[in-house]
């Protein structure tokens, strides 16, 4: 760049508004070096912020003379790609998100706060001239240094702090001790990082026909961009499918992205990759420290780890060599972000693949209508593992009418009966129930006054075993009353169902067996699930209870015998997703039982046995089901026949988002809304959730560009209003509920 002016740095700062913002580049800065993607420290306001380069130009809105330098460059390369930095760009756009958050999204947190993104290198050691022709024996009085030295002169090569710890585990002072003799030094050889010429540890199983096509169809598109729908029931195989897809990658060199919901519930699928591959493998998710997801982040980004495993905020991972990115279980709500910057971590994938023009595969038992559609559309190539592997046979699945029946704490006869017969066979049997706690309500037998939350329109759950009652949408808590505080009788009354209500029947009815229940709460503290689960697969449990944790993942051998109390309660709510997620439930629930030789049972309590949701689910599986519900989405022109974007608008002031839905009608009348639905205001369907009050207003389009094209009018103008300022909104792009 010929230098006539001053050379402007326009950066992102993680900061709530929509734009960038020009600095000053310092004079002694080399340009031609510096790209865009470094992270820069600016004055801000009051202090400091780390702040992201994004270009590089000679000119500014803004008069020159008004513009602040840059402190200081903290990166002598760029941290992510330009293709990289174009996705961040672009995501901004389509979620309507401020850039400076969506960039800060793609580091990990303590490189977003300014920490070195130089990983710390190794230190390596070897003989000096002196070093190599000393004898040992003038260092008999100090035998640590002397067997040192030996062990040197032995093998004559440069040792790294690793060899030596191994060596001993008090290294240090002997070792300095022999540098400050000039017999040792530290060795300025680096090691440069040897690609692995070994791809496996284990060699990969033998497929059945249908999971090498799979594998074949992805490994013909490696190194151009296509999507996969990989649709096969739990156990068909699907990881084996990846595992052998990631070996072609690794073996042309290249890196791989693996996302999954959360890696914390199931252990298992880490320990697969550990036992197949032998290249180095980085893990990220919310459990680790800091420090170990940034060291994660930058081993991707310098090639040393060749494969990501990974949550949703993994996704940008910077790659150098990228291969492959597998989206596991990709129906999982956990995909989304639901605060701060909303993407889909699904969609977000696909445009990423495509820029890097590398292939993308989808895996899912339950599929989204999303993906289905996409599928049928041809835009995703479907890969099918129509059955289990192995000799696994798929469960059958059973409506169990309870209306009229004798009901124990949400057990009727006939399922105890069927948990007594299978118990006697030594075989497990799980229970689900989505819903912790002991009971959702707790109401006042003598007046009818029902304990709720203070801050939210919800009542308090109880938790018996606590003595709390607890809401479980904010922070709010308080002791387990005994008396009510209207009448101060003392008939107070639990209504409804939740885990801790179940276990206690359970112990009664099955006083001779082992329960666990797995739920939030009995799994807080480190290390409790892996040893409940370590405890279910070694056959040391009769009976497990649990809530969506057990949708995720698991494998249950022994259990073959699957309960679901309650499927109605996904049938009725006003949200048009919820049929979909209540049929990947139910289906990923019943996927848990008889994963092994032992044929599986599936039983699901309703009193709507006829319901046709829940009648083409059991009779004609996932699929058809699917189908149904596509079409009926289809009818109602609901995602994924149209698109969608939800403007969440709260305050503690219970008139500010009145006065806010008012100033943006005014405003909207000024902007071509095309064929956008502008539904509402109404609202919420929680009306009020932490002290704040809560409206909504949905818009829909049934063309994409037709939305954004609405959306990028309206949202830098209702981001000026004044009355904005006095509520909490958010625009959720592609929204997967509706609360
Ligand atoms: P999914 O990911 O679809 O649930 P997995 O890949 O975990 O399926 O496979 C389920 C079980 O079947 C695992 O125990 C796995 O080792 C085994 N398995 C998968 N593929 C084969 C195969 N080709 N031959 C034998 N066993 C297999
Ligand atoms: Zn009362
Ligand atoms: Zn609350």
């Amino acid at each position: 760049m010929p230098s006539i002016g001053p050379v402007i740095f326009r950066v992102a700062i993680q900061v709530p508004v929509y734009r960038l913002f020009d600095y000053l580049a310092p004079i002694d800065i080399d340009l031609s070096t510096l790209v865009p993607g470094v992270r820069l420290e600016v004055p801000f306001g009051k202090g400091l912020k780390i702040a992201y380069l994004l270009e590089i130009t000679q000119q500014s809105d803004i008069d020159i003379s008004k513009l602040k330098p840059v402190i200081r460059i903290l990166d002598h390369y760029s941290l992510l790609s330009a293709k990289d930095l174009r996705l961040l760009k672009w995501a901004s756009e389509y979620y309507h998100h401020p850039i400076g958050d969506v960039v800060s999204t793609a580091f990990p947190t303590a490189l977003r706060q300014g920490k070195s993104a130089v990983l710390k290198e190794k230190q390596y050691f070897c003989l000096t001239e002196l070093g190599r022709t000393a004898d040992s024996t003038v260092l008999k009085r100090a035998p640590k240094q002397k067997s040192l030295l030996d062990k040197f002169q032995a093998s004559n090569v440069t040792l790294s702090e690793t060899a030596l710890a191994e060596w001993n585990p008090h290294w240090r002072p002997a070792l300095n001790a022999l540098i400050t003799q000039q017999l040792l030094s530290q060795s300025d050889v680096k090691r440069p990082y040897i690609a692995p010429q070994k791809v496996l540890s284990n060699p990969a199983l033998i497929c059945n026909p249908q999971q090498q096509l799979a594998i074949d169809s992805v490994c013909n598109h490696l190194g151009r961009f296509k999507a996969f729908l990989l649709e096969g029931v739990t156990g068909s195989g699907k990881t084996e499918v990846y595992l052998q897809i990631i070996q072609a990658v690794l073996e042309q060199g290249l890196q791989v992205l693996v996302l999954v919901p959360e890696i914390t519930l199931t252990p298992q699928l880490e320990e697969r990759f550990r036992h197949r591959f032998a290249v180095n493998i980085a893990v990220s998710h919310s459990k680790l420290t800091d420090k170990q997801r940034q060291i994660a982040w930058l081993q991707m980004q310098t090639g040393q780890c060749s494969i990501m495993l990974g949550t949703r905020s993994a996704l940008f991972t910077p790659l150098t060599r990228p291969g492959l990115i597998i989206l596991d279980e990709e129906h999982d709500g956990s995909f989304k972000q639901q605060e701060g910057f909303r993407f889909s971590a699904r969609d977000v994938a696909m445009v990423r693949a495509k820029s890097l023009a590398i292939p993308v595969v989808l895996g899912s038992a339950t599929p989204s209508l999303e993906s289905l559609h996409n599928a049928q559309r041809q835009r995703y190539e479907l890969l099918h593992l129509p059955e289990r592997a192995g000799n696994s046979i798929e469960p059958a699945l059973h409506l169990l009418d309870i209306r009229n029946k004798a009901i124990q704490e949400g057990l009727s006869e006939a399922l105890i009966l069927e948990m007594h017969k299978t118990l006697a066979k030594k075989e497990q049997v799980l229970l689900f129930l989505n819903r912790r706690g002991f009971a959702p309500t707790l109401i006042c037998h003598g007046c009818g006054w029902v304990a709720r939350c203070l801050r939210c329109d919800a009542n308090l759950v109880i938790h018996y075993d606590e003595g709390r009652l607890r809401c479980h949408h904010c922070e709010q808590e308080q002791q387990l009353l005994k008396q009510c505080p209207d009448c101060q009788s003392s008939q107070l009354t639990p209504l409804g169902l939740g885990t801790e209500r179940v276990e206690r029947v359970l112990a009664e009815l099955f006083a001779d067996k082992v329960i666990v229940r797995l739920d939030r709460d009995t799994t807080q503290r480190k290390g409790v699930l892996e040893n409940y689960l370590r405890q279910i697969n070694q056959g040391a449990v009769d009976i497990i209870l649990g809530t969506q944790m057990l949708a995720k993942g698991h494998h249950f051998p022994d259990v073959t015998l699957v309960a679901i109390l309650d499927v109605d309660s996904g049938l009725f709510s006003i949200d048009f997703h919820a049929s979909e997620k209540m049929a990947q439930m139910i289906v990923q629930v019943s996927g848990r039982a008889g994963r092994a030789e032992k044929p599986g049972k599936v039983i699901m309590q309703t009193r709507q046995p006829e319901h046709p949701l829940l009648t083409t689910l059991i009779t004609q599986g996932y699929n058809s089901f699917a189908q149904k519900v596509l079409q009926e989405r289809q009818e109602a022109a609901l995602p994924p026949y149209s698109y969608q974007a939800l403007l969440r608008v709260q305050a503690l002031d219970s008139a500010a988002p009145k006065l806010f839905f008012n100033a943006l009608a005014d405003l909207m009348q000024n902007i071509k809304a095309s064929h956008t639905l502008i539904l509402g205001p109404v609202v919420a369907p929680m009306a009020k959730r932490a002290g704040q009050y809560r409206y909504q207003m949905l818009f829909q389009n049934a063309r994409r560009d037709e939305l954004q094209h609405f959306l990028s009018a309206l949202m830098p103008e209702l981001a000026k209003l004044k009355q904005a300022k006095k509520v909490r909104w958010s625009l959720d792009v592609d929204p997967v509920d509706l609360y």
